[in-house]
């Protein structure tokens, strides 16, 4: 069986060669919200992982968004939302309602937005997610580090 280590992340082999730069890839298998709710979830499954389940809004608009757990996958699936390119949403816990915190502002202008892999509410040690729909960026940062791609071999 595949183990997760303690900060609930696994290397595995890059099943889809889709980041390209790297035969290995990160899945995260563990994030909470600040409250210590847990937003993996096996409604949505990306490879055989459970997604990354969030309550999204903009405007008028609200739905639940489950995002890839696999590092640098930018594979979605919107439920009861339609997301446009481009646009900046906020995230919740789809448990207790609450908003997912700022980690740093994103090159893009919008937020990087903080999922703690324990129920440590740890700034320097979480994986941050640009609340811009479509942007590229997503950072893990362990001991506030960040861990590129082309750092997983040394992993
Ligand atoms: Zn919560
Ligand atoms: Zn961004």
């Amino acid at each position: 069986m595949e183990r997760f280590n303690e900060r609930g992340m696994l290397i595995i082999p890059n099943p889809v060669h889709e980041t390209a730069a790297t035969e290995k890839i990160l899945v995260v298998g563990r994030l909470f919200c600040p409250n210590g709710h847990s937003l993996i979830s096996n409604r949505a499954v990306f490879n055989g992982y459970p997604g990354i389940m969030v309550r999204v809004r903009t405007g008028q608009k609200e739905g639940l968004v489950a995002l890839s757990p696999i590092y640098g996958s930018k594979t979605r699936i919107a439920m009861d939302i339609d997301l446009v390119k481009g646009e900046i949403v906020d995230l919740y816990c789809p448990h207790c309602d609450v908003l997912l915190p700022v980690h740093s502002p994103c090159s893009c202008g919008a937020d990087l937005i903080a999922f703690f892999p324990t129920r440590d509410v740890d700034f320097t040690d979480c994986v941050a997610i640009c609340n811009r729909v479509d942007c590229i960026n997503s950072r893990i940062l362990i001991n506030d580090e960040v861990i590129s791609l082309s750092m997983l071999d040394a992993f």
